[in-house]
Formats: C-alpha cells, structure tokens, sequence
C-alpha cells in the first residue's frame, strides 16, 4: 500500500482511476475510447454538462455564476486576468502570500498597475499577512487562498468592496465556504478536482461583462462563456477526470463531508507534531493550511533518517519544496485519513527514538 501525499499531480479516488481506465477503453458501453469521441457530440456534451453541473451544486453557486474549463493550469490566469480587466492606467491590488502568489503578481504587471498591498516575504511566507488596506478604486482585490509550497491558508473571507478574485487551485472544494462572494475563481484542477491540463475557471456575469473584447479569442473569456467551454477543442480527457471526481465527491456527502475528514486529518497531523519537539512547524497555528503541512527538523541528518523511513514505509511525496526544505504533507481531498494515520504512527515512533 502506498500512501500518497504528492503536492501535485496528486492522489485521486481510486474508484476514479478505475473508471477512467475503463473509459479510456470503452466509454460508457460505446464501443469507443473516451479518447476518440468528437467533442461536439452528445456523449461528451453530457459530459460537460454534467461536470458544470456538478461544480454549480457541489459549491452552491447562484444564477449569477458562469463555470467553464479553460486549457494552460493556473498559470494561464496569472496572465490571463489581468490581460483582460487592466490597462496601464487601472489598478489592481494583490496580497503577496506566497511563489504562486508572487507570480500571478509578475504577470499581472505586464499589464497594468498593481498595488502589493501586504507581503509576508520577510519571514520567507510562513504566515498570512493580516491588517491591510486596499485602496477602494482597484478594479480587482487578488489572492490566493491557500499557498501550497508554504503551508499557510486564509481561513476567511476578506471583507472588502471591490471585486475579489482567488486562485484556489490547492483548496478548492476542500472546504465548506460563500463561493458567491467571489467575481472570479480559477483552480488548476490536478490537486482536489481531477487530471492535470485542465483549469476550472468561475466568473461572476457582471465582472464577465468588464472583461476585454480585444485580446485573442482564446484569451477571451466572454467568449469561452458563450461558447461554453468549446471555443477550441477542450481537453476532453481531464474533464472527464474531474467529472468523476465531482461524481465521487457529491456521493460521500458533499462539501461539507469532505471538510470534516479534511479536519480530522489536519487535526490528528499538526496535534502529533507539535507534541515532539524534534519537529519544527513554522506557521503560527492560526494560519495553517488544512491541504499541506509543513515541518523541518534540527539537523539535515535527522531529516535524511526522516526520508529514509518514510521511503520505506511506501510513503510518497513528503519532501518539501526547494525553497522552504524539510517536509510537507500534502493531504488533499481524495487522501484517506488511514494515510494520515499511518504516517502519524511513523512520526510517533521516529519522535521517540530520537528524542
Ligand atoms: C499548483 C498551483 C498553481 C499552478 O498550477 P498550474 O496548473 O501548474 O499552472 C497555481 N497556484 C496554486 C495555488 C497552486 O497550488
């Protein structure tokens, strides 16, 4: 049994790699692969819409909300947004909480003004920067509601007046939250939603109606809308991944299901950290990401001894990021609270031996 905190690509379902298998062969007693129906046929629109469906119901999204899936991951909305509601005379304010934070900040300046209106840069991101202004006239407030490489995740909504935009690419779904309050949501769906190569993008219609009409059709998001996600060929395979996840996710309950399981996991992980001083947790408690925990040790070598065991006790994807070092768990919607626990009982053991 191997146990699967990959950041991502990360675990999914196994029900779903099961089915997506089967797909791949015969979709749906077809005869066909999933792979080579026509996108403009029933059988993938059902798909489509099943899928869109799903996201509207599972994250209880009002009449005022457009989802579609977009190509080129998160990444492309770094670009992609501010293309589309900045020039450089216009404004957008942007919390600075992180890499994925920093670049859509990058991007966003190729096109217009952006104020960074708070950074936790000074202490390597390990904390939620808090007691900010944002000036009232920018067109969008951006931020990123949980920051993956870090560790650290925003348990609240700011409360402010211009439109917000989040990139929830590793805590979407992942917990129970007012959707609504969003203009704009976009999400790399290969973390709680499905296969790499697909984007879930949700746009407000009043905030859609802002967008530009000048750039490229692909770049175009009313478009897109209109054409409800088949402007061009969609990736028609990772869709359909997301869709069976969807489909997982309703028949366990929902949102509100997964949020507890996603509590007890977080929960029973950082308790048992904490309890052994060998182990360093760098973000203050409040801002602690319930999708990915990071930890250090005192010495390289003991963190070797770390790696060791978990690689032989088939535990997969724990080394940290490259710019914060040590660990960290990745503990997606999809990884069981067994893998938690497994990995709590090595901690245990490893916390005790070197203590
Ligand atoms: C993974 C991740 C991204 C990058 O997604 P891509 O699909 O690789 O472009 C962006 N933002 C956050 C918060 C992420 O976790």
């Amino acid at each position: 049994m191997i146990h699967n905190f990959n950041a991502g690509p990360s675990i999914l379902p196994s029900s779903v790699f099961e089915e997506a298998s089967r797909a791949v062969l015969n979709f749906n007693n077809t005869g066909l692969s999933i792979l080579e129906i026509g996108h403009r046929t029933p059988l993938f629109e059902e798909v489509l819409n099943e899928a869109v469906s799903l996201v509207k119901e599972l994250m209880q999204l009002d009449a005022n909300k457009e989802v579609i899936f977009l190509h080129g991951g998160a990444s492309t909305q770094f670009f992609q947004l501010p293309m589309n509601y900045l020039t450089k005379d216009k404004k957008a304010a942007y919390l600075d909480g992180g890499v994925w934070g920093t670049k859509a900040i990058k991007e966003a300046k190729r096109y217009g003004q952006v104020d960074v209106v708070a950074t936790s840069k000074d202490k390597n991101y390990s904390y939620i920067p808090k007691d900010y202004a944002v000036p009232h006239e920018s067109v969008y407030f951006h931020y990123t509601t949980n920051n993956t490489i870090e560790g650290t995740q925003m348990h609240s909504i700011p409360a402010l007046s211009m439109p917000l935009v989040a990139d929830m690419s590793s805590d979407i779904l992942s917990r129970e939250m007012d959707f609504n309050k969003f203009s704009f949501i976009y999400a790399g769906a290969q973390k709680n939603i499905g296969a790499a190569g697909v984007n879930l993008v949700i746009i407000d219609k009043k905030f859609l109606e802002k967008s530009s009409s000048s750039v490229p059709s692909m770049m175009d998001y009313k478009q897109h809308v209109s054409n409800g996600s088949m402007l061009n060929t969609p990736p028609v395979f990772a869709i359909y991944v997301c869709l069976l996840t969807l489909r997982w996710l309703k028949q366990l309950g929902g949102v509100a299901a997964i949020e507890k399981i996603n509590n007890q996991k977080a929960a029973v992980l950082y308790d048992t950290l904490e309890s052994f001083p060998i182990f360093q947790l760098p973000v203050p408690k409040e801002d602690r990401s319930k999708m990915n925990a990071v930890f250090t040790m005192q010495n390289e070598m003991l963190e070797k001894k770390f790696l060791d065991r978990c690689n032989e006790e088939n535990m997969v994807g724990v080394k940290g990021h490259r710019s914060v070092g040590g660990f960290r768990v990745s503990m997606y919607n999809a990884l069981p609270l067994s893998s938690v626990t497994s990995l709590v009982d090595l901690i245990k053991d490893f916390g005790n031996k070197y203590a």
